[in-house]
């Protein structure tokens, strides 16, 4: 049974052409496969879940996202171990992707936490996520 889990997140982007090849990159590592494809959005699924992003209209783009303004602030996703958040940790730095808070890293979430956070292009915060 899925009750209560989130069943799909939709986010609107500034550049849908940007964030199709950050996130194809991030999603498929993790093991999400290509669901929906249309004009101006993709969405990616993982069991019962799925992600989806769409072009925001022309329109609408006078005032850019950001993270500390209400709304979403981040997205965190479940690692298979630290070794697997450091695993990535090197595959983002290959690809010229930053890593936020790296005086901190890998424990810019607390003590507790093993994770790394980095940025889409419109600077949603992603965060993966080590078990404990
Ligand atoms: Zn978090």
């Amino acid at each position: 049974m899925s009750k209560g889990l989130l069943h799909h997140i939709e986010l609107y982007v500034s550049d849908i052409k940007k964030t199709v090849d950050f996130w194809s990159w991030f999603l498929e590592e993790l093991g999400y496969i290509p669901f929906q494809e249309w004009e101006s959005g993709r969405s990616w699924k993982l069991g019962d879940t799925y992600i989806v992003f769409v072009q925001t209209e022309d329109r609408f783009l006078d005032v850019p996202y950001h993270r500390c303004r209400v709304g979403l602030n981040h997205l965190a996703f479940h690692a298979n171990s630290r070794q697997h958040v450091d695993e990535m940790t090197i595959k983002l730095k290959e690809k010229g992707i930053s890593i936020l808070y790296p005086k901190k890293h890998p424990f810019a979430g607390g003590d507790n936490h093993y994770t790394i956070y980095f940025e889409d292009p419109d600077r949603i915060k992603v965060e993966l996520v080590a078990p404990e």
